[in-house]
């Protein structure tokens, strides 16, 4: 079976790309393996039509809108691997061999869980990565923000921020090192608390954060935790070998969101850390009229419209 532009990754990303496509009249197949980034999320928010709609439900809709363009198929499988080149593509499904003429990959980021007791089990319920998604519904509360040494540019501005949410914010810290004294200088006028020994361990009561154990046996009493644990690719996007930034992301042309390999798109959080639903879908429906346009300046000038 030939696609003209097979999708690999079922979010906001690649919805919305097979979405463009399909209203584009290419054939597509939208391929998705199931786990979602959001999964431990309750709502979607700030997503304007679909601010606190279940994220179960924003692709079920997503899903059934596509339902009008039959030369979309939408397959929950995984993509194995894909091999060939521009035009030619072999691409390996859980459930069997397909061709495709371009690839668009939507496969978001893994995030990985930091090695502090209680972390698993409360992300996504008291523990966040964005106050723009739930900041909302937690304000005014005991905020505390979890920075990290690899990470640690990000911890004045973030800390700042969670000002403008509620009064009440702490730092603590996942590992040891050093602050300047800048940044505490400025912690400190804004009323916010820094703690530098390492939390050992979250405390719930009911499913809910209460407080952070630290290992000088200090108490730090929270409602809510934002951090930014490390991500990673998924493996298909590992073996591909795509160039990364420096940070670690697939490298995309800005305006075309071709990747190092010619003829392999990609849009949504794995090419930024500027990432959220919206924006996922903005790459993915750029990434789709780009290609588009480029895939039907072939196909009309080859004779294969
Ligand atoms: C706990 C939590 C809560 C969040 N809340 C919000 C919020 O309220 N608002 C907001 O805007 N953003 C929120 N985000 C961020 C948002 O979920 C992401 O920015 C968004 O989902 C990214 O969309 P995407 O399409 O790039 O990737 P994803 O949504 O991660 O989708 C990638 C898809 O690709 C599939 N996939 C991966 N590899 C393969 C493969 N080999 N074959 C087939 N399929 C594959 C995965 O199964 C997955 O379904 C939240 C994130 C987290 C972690």
């Amino acid at each position: 079976m030939l696609y003209d532009v097979v999708i690999v990754g079922g979010g906001p990303g690649g919805l919305s790309a097979a979405l463009a496509l399909g209203r584009a009249r290419k054939r597509v197949l939208l391929c998705d393996s199931g786990a979602r980034r959001n999964a431990a999320a309750v709502h979607i928010h700030n997503f304007v039509t679909r601010d606190g709609t279940p994220p179960e439900e924003f692709r079920r809709i997503g899903r059934e809108q596509l339902r009008t363009y039959s030369n979309v198929e939408v397959s929950d499988v995984r993509v194995e691997s894909i091999t060939g080149e521009r035009g030619a593509f072999r691409v390996e499904l859980s459930s069997g061999l397909v061709e495709a003429r371009r690839i668009l990959l939507c496969t978001g980021m893994i995030d990985e869980r930091l090695p502090i007791e209680g972390f698993r089990e409360l992300w996504g319920t008291s523990i966040f990565q964005c106050p723009y998604c739930h900041g909302w519904e937690v304000q005014d509360r005991r905020w505390a923000y979890l920075a990290r040494a690899a990470d640690a540019s990000h911890l004045m501005p973030f800390a700042l921020q969670a000002r403008g949410w509620s009064r009440d914010v702490s730092v603590v810290v996942a590992d040891v090192f050093d602050i300047p004294q800048e940044t505490r200088d400025r912690l400190k006028a804004a009323g916010i608390r820094l703690e530098t020994s390492p939390v050992e361990r979250l405390v719930a009561r009911d499913g809910r954060l209460e407080a952070a154990l630290l290992s000088d046996g200090t108490t730090v009493p929270m409602d809510v935790l934002f951090a930014h644990p490390p991500q990673r690719h998924v493996d298909l996007v590992t073996r591909l070998g795509l160039a990364l930034d420096e940070a670690g992301f697939v490298q995309v042309d800005p305006m075309k969101r071709e990747t190092s390999l010619p003829g392999i798109y990609a849009g949504g959080d794995l090419t930024t850390r500027m990432q959220g639903a919206v924006m996922a879908s903005a790459a993915g429906v750029q990434a789709a009229a780009v290609l588009n346009v480029e895939l039907t300046m072939e196909l009309a000038s080859s004779g294969k419209l």
